[in-house]
């Protein structure tokens, strides 16, 4: 499924959306089926992930309400363009050391993920679509 096909047709501004992830295109996105060994791997309550430029989600969501898989893939695109700033390696390192960072100094789990800055960036974004 392409992503900015869904946007527009769940009426999302394209146009403000590119400006906040440029240079992603988000009909040059697309969206995949998550399988159930990567949904194990995620846990609970995590709907989708982005490597790189792919954006894997959970069919029930894919499936589901379309304006909420429109927040959904606009959360993901940030990610997608933060990916393509900081590259591969970039990405992972921040990502994953800010992370630890967070349960090293005592947060569960589910803080550390809400506290990574590159998460609060993508809500933050994805809050002015809503
Ligand atoms: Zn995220």
């Amino acid at each position: 499924m392409n992503a900015g096909r869904i946007l527009t047709a769940s009426g999302v501004d394209i146009d403000e959306l590119r400006g906040l992830i440029h240079p992603i295109r988000p009909e040059q996105v697309w969206l995949r089926s998550a399988s159930p060994l990567m949904m194990r791997i995620w846990g609970p309550g995590i709907q989708a992930m982005t490597v790189a430029r792919w954006i894997f989600v959970d069919p029930r969501a894919l499936n589901g309400d379309r304006a909420r898989l429109s927040l959904l893939i606009i959360h993901e695109l940030v990610h997608v363009r933060q990916w393509s700033d900081l590259g591969v390696l970039g990405f992972l390192s921040r990502y994953l050391g800010d992370y630890l960072r967070g349960r090293r100094d005592g947060l569960s789990h589910r803080d550390s993920y809400m506290a990574i800055p590159l998460e609060i960036e993508a809500r933050h974004l994805q809050s002015r679509f809503q």
